[in-house]
């Protein structure tokens, strides 16, 4: 392990500042995605150099966007989805690829043993597991964007009981095995509020694959893991332990998961991922579960309610520059995103993906248009519209 984090420290290299605005500025063919570069210089499959080499985007959040769109029910939030409209699975990927995301990522999230057994679908396991591998691989082949794995909470784990543990450790295992067997580039375990249950998620990627492994924790109201751990010990320990990425996803919106990234960054030798939903949450409200509605009564805003708490684009676009501004390379946004907020984090690094050519451009509009075919008429008008 001293042998591993020593060559971990060797190849850990601060990022060059990111382009600057404007970011309309670009010409359409100035800039590629970084999918369409690595895939030129033979790193189509490989993380850890695309890693060493800048960013990397992780669109996630499938299961919030399936829901929006109409194909999954929220509170179990499991993707039956994947049987019912494989379709809409391979069109949401395609979207997020088209966005800028460097990453396909199976949505194995919540295709486990546990959920499946509390919606009475347990005989649908493996299928319903190869169906998201296969379809995610298919998207990731044919864009040249990494294929990912996912393991995520179960929901079973506590530190207490043996046979818990055991249970975990048999969920890991199986889908470590399926993604292994479908030929997964790297593994995501994520959405994990215990690091202990983390550990077991890395062990199982370690057992039974050698790919790279990116661990990040779920952080609720309490800046500490469910054992009491900061978010820094925490990431110590998966980094000692073996895990290539550390760092947090989902829960907490860009606000209020900076800080705790930032100290990440500084207690960790490895590269510190940081993925946030898009919703304002605020010292007082710290995670997405917390955030109540002053317009409904303060009631709980979570899951469906959350609208009205959405960030804009632009400051997706913020958090991807202040974050890889800090050295923080794996990126994304979590549940809640759409394809623009995966754009805007792709143009925070200076890119420009296929999207790009549709990011705004108020100069033609109706009113509001600098351009000198807008009628006057219509531009005099600003100031009641
Ligand atoms: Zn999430």
């Amino acid at each position: 392990m001293a042998a591993r984090a020593r060559a971990k420290s060797r190849n850990r290299s601060r990022p060059r500042a990111a382009a600057s605005r404007p970011r309309t500025a670009r010409s359409a063919g100035a800039a590629s995605t970084n999918a369409a570069a690595a895939k030129g210089n033979g790193q189509a499959h490989d993380l850890l150099a695309r890693l060493k080499q800048g960013a990397v985007i992780c669109a996630e959040g499938y299961l919030f966007e399936l829901e929006r769109r109409g194909y999954l029910q929220a509170g179990a939030f499991v993707p039956e989805v994947l049987f019912e409209h494989p379709e809409v699975v391979e069109q949401l990927h395609l979207d997020f690829v088209h966005a800028g995301s460097d990453v396909t990522e199976a949505l194995t999230y919540y295709v486990h043993r546990e959920k499946l057994r509390v919606i009475g679908r347990e005989k649908d396991l493996v299928p319903m597991n190869r169906a998201a591998l296969r379809i995610a691989k298919s998207v990731a082949r044919r864009s040249g964007t990494l294929f990912a794995g996912d393991l995520c909470n179960t929901n079973v784990y506590d530190p207490a009981d043996k046979s818990a543990i055991r249970e975990v450790e048999r969920i890991y295992a199986e889908q470590v095995g399926w993604a292994v067997e479908a030929g997964v580039d790297y593994f995501v375990a994520e959405t994990i509020s215990w690091v202990g249950e983390a550990l077991l998620a890395l062990a199982a990627i370690r057992k039974h694959s050698k790919v790279p492994a990116v661990v990040t924790l779920a952080i609720h109201r309490e800046p500490v893991t469910r054992e009491g751990l900061t978010p820094a010990e925490a990431c110590q320990r998966l980094e000692d332990a073996g895990a290539d990425v550390v760092g947090i996803n989902c829960h907490r919106g860009p606000r209020t998961m900076m800080p705790l990234v930032k100290q990440i960054r500084s207690a960790v030798k490895c590269h510190v991922a940081a993925l946030p939903v898009p919703y304002r949450t605020t010292p007082e409200q710290q995670s997405f579960m917390a955030l109540t509605d002053p317009c409904r009564g303060d009631q709980r805003a979570f899951p469906v309610g959350l609208d009205p708490f959405m960030a804009t684009r632009q400051e997706i676009f913020d958090f991807g520059r202040e974050a890889y501004g800090l050295g923080i390379r794996y990126l994304g946004v979590c549940c809640g995103a759409g394809p623009h907020h995966i754009r805007a984090l792709a143009e925070s690094l200076g890119r420009h993906p296929p999207a790009s050519r549709y990011t705004v451009d108020m100069s033609r509009h109706t009113i509001f248009g600098t351009d000198k075919r807008i009628r006057k008429i219509m531009t005099d008008y600003q100031p009641k519209a």
